[in-house]
């Protein structure tokens, strides 16, 4: 048998990392897993393990970790339970993978993607909020190491399949006017605004086109997935903010597209399922199968574009002006971003007033320029600590929080 791709999947038990495990479930003779992680859901992760005998599973939580290690013991698997960050790093960068799927939500991501980038690994890159917050001193190490990144999120992974084979970095030389970024516009796209009020989780994370994690389906009914997404845009191709365009697209089947000087467009299309960038950036550069089922044109009939609203969106605004800001904002944006998110996701903070958390945190922030990881994770500490003192500060909790609350519970 031909050598077989060793991969690190972190992040193995979310969305996008079981949709990685079904992509490699398919080829056995292509791919073997060398290591798979997990917060804390240690049962999916046994059963992964079971499936896909990997050498090594990390566990961040301790208590989950000693759960683990003992179930597979009982299972007669021989595989080495880790557990902490230090051991997502290793991991990331161990000797004999190849590749690695970063797929852990939040800036938790960020140091094992960065251990892999500094150990020269072949990164398919779906954690994006890495390159958002550090996005400077990542593209540095990849460079440095001659690391690979692969983008997974659909629209960076269309973008790269539309620009040039090859394409260094240098839009006018390949002749990029710009690059358009669709969006579906969320479940909220039309609903009255005043209605905005009062919707709850379970309603924001209910994606008319995607199935994905909890955190990325608030950012796409906000629409700071999008703002994040022009950031993460931003480094993947070294282009300026002016040249990196949002359209509403509601079908969500153009993933995204490269706009040339000649007047040409190129667009990738494909069914709404993550199992197609991945299995790009999996075979790379050879195509293989995904699984997915296959785009029929005459049944999605017409396609649909508009041009964002940004009273409706104002997180959209938020993530253009802190990549302007340059430096440490993004990484403040996207710190607030995620408090915000999870105060949301807990009931504590209705779905409007997570972009004025936002704002208000970025407003605090002390901007600095970004030469290390140190000056990324200080500026991600500050920014949550001026967002949970915003929280605090608030009126205790009117009828709408209440409502919210029941919601959550239920
Ligand atoms: P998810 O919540 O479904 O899964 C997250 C994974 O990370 C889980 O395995 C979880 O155990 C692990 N994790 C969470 N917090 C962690 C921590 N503090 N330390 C270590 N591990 C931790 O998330 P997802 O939807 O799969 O998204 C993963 C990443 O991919 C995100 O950055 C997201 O923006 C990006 N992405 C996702 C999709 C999608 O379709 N889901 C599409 C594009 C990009
Ligand atoms: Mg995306």
């Amino acid at each position: 048998m031909a050598d077989r791709r060793r991969l690190t999947i972190l992040g193995s038990t979310g969305s996008v990392g079981a949709s990685t495990l079904d992509v490699v479930a398919r080829h056995p003779g292509k791919f073997e897993v060398a290591a798979l992680t997990a917060r804390h859901r240690a049962a999916a992760l046994f059963d992964q393990c079971l499936k896909f005998r990997p050498e090594i599973a990390v566990v961040l939580d301790p208590d989950a970790a000693q759960d683990l290690r003992q179930r597979l013991r009982q299972a007669g698997a021989a595989c080495e339970v880790r557990c902490g960050m230090e051991a997502l790093e290793q991991v990331a960068g161990m000797p004999g993978v190849d590749t690695v799927m970063a797929a852990i939500v939040g800036i938790a991501g960020l140091r094992p993607t960065l251990a892999a980038a500094r150990a020269g690994k072949n990164i398919l890159l779906a954690n994006k909020e890495s390159l958002v917050t550090a996005g400077a001193v990542l593209m540095d190490a990849v460079r440095a190491s001659g690391a690979t990144l692969l983008p997974i999120d659909s629209e960076h992974n269309a973008i790269f399949q539309a620009l040039p084979r090859g394409y260094a970095g240098n839009a006018g030389m390949a002749g990029v006017r710009r690059i358009l970024l669709t969006a579906s516009g969320g479940p909220f796209r039309a609903t009255p605004l005043h209605q905005l009020e009062e919707v709850t989780p379970d309603q924001a994370c209910a994606h008319p086109n995607w199935v994905m994690g909890r955190k990325i389906s608030v950012d796409s009914a906000t629409m700071m997935n999008k703002g994040l997404e022009v950031i993460e845009a931003h480094w993947l191709f070294n282009v300026r903010p002016d040249q990196i365009e949002v359209v509403i697209h509601p079908e969500s089947v153009i993933h995204s597209l490269v706009e040339y000087i000649d007047g040409s467009m190129i667009a990738q299309l494909g069914n709404p399922d993550m199992r197609t960038p991945i299995a790009h950036a999996l075979g790379f550069p050879e195509r293989i199968a995904a699984g997915v089922e296959f785009l029929d044109l005459t049944r999605v009939r017409s396609l649909h574009f508009e041009r964002p609203d940004r009273q409706r969106f104002p997180c959209l605004r938020l993530a253009y002006e802190a990549l302007a800001a340059g430096g440490t904002a993004p990484a403040a944006l996207n710190a607030a971003n995620e408090v915000a998110v999870a105060s949301f996701l807990s009931g504590g903070l209705g779905f409007r007033q997570i972009p004025a958390l936002i704002e208000a945190a970025l407003a605090d922030h002390v901007r600095a320029p970004v030469t290390s990881l140190d000056d990324v994770l200080a500026a991600d500490h500050s920014a949550r600590a001026s967002a949970d003192r915003w929280l605090g500060a608030r009126e205790p909790a009117g009828k709408g929080q209440a409502l919210r609350q029941q919601a959550a519970r239920s």
